[in-house]
């Protein structure tokens, strides 16, 4: 089967599970996900399935995607904030559907790699930086949606400062290796959080805090040259 009747099989599926957001499936179809995943991994690009990427991350399961994009409730005029670009799978979705995706992953290479996707793929509505994505994006805050890629222990506060009034975010919440719930939360009037369960998830974890140590090392030797 060729890769479109597969794309084109995963829709029907994300459709069939309930996902029935038109402008949502539309991104979905315009993003060649085969270009997010591994060589190797090429043929099971449009299963509905999480897929290794590298430093022992994932890229997520189409369903989830198409699931948080959808309670997202992104609009065309919208600044939406990504936390953990990984491949860069999400945020090019995300860029389909808003104005601007701002979006930080703390590992370099995976950062470098997204980036030449983004620039392949002509999305130049995507800013992208290397960093701890617990702490946001002040310099660019308020966001009117934010999406969290990876599970936190807890709602980060400083996430939820930067979220507009009105403002949506979505976020795995949980332990590392237990229950995970994903949440959307909504910003009210007075500040106050909103928050509704939406599915059963499972996550790789928000790791908070500096880089790992070979990533530094590499970061740095690179930067000596
Ligand atoms: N959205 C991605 C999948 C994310 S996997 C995609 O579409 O492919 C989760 C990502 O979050 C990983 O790449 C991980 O390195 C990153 N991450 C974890 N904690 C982070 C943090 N504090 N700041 C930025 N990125 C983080």
């Amino acid at each position: 089967m060729s890769l479109h009747a597969r794309k084109i099989r995963m829709i029907m599926n994300l459709r069939r599970a309930g996902l029935t957001d038109g402008a949502v499936l539309n991104a979905i179809e315009r993003v060649p996900r085969e270009l997010f995943v591994l060589d190797h991994f090429h043929d099971q690009a449009y299963e509905d399935q999480a897929l290794p990427i590298s430093h022992g991350q994932t890229i997520s399961q189409p369903q989830i995607v198409a699931m948080m994009t959808e309670a997202l409730e992104v609009r065309k005029n919208h600044k939406v904030l990504e936390i953990g670009t990984g491949s860069g799978y999400q945020a090019a979705v995300l860029s389909k559907l808003c104005r601007r995706v701002y979006t930080i992953e703390r590992y370099k290479s995976l950062l470098a790699e997204a980036e030449q996707r983004f620039h392949h793929l002509r999305l130049h509505n995507i800013t992208s930086r290397c960093g701890d994505g617990s702490k946001g994006w002040p310099e660019q805050a308020p966001f009117d949606r934010i999406i969290v890629t990876a599970a936190a222990a807890e709602i980060p506060q400083t996430l939820a400062d930067q979220l507009a009034i009105g403002g949506i975010m979505v976020i795995p919440v949980g332990p590392e290796r237990g229950e995970q719930v994903l949440v959307k939360l909504v910003k009210n009037e007075d500040g106050s959080l909103a928050s509704k369960i939406i599915a059963d998830v499972r996550f790789v974890p928000l790791v908070a805090g500096a880089l790992p140590e070979g990533e530094a090392r590499t970061a740095a030797r690179r930067a000596e040259n």
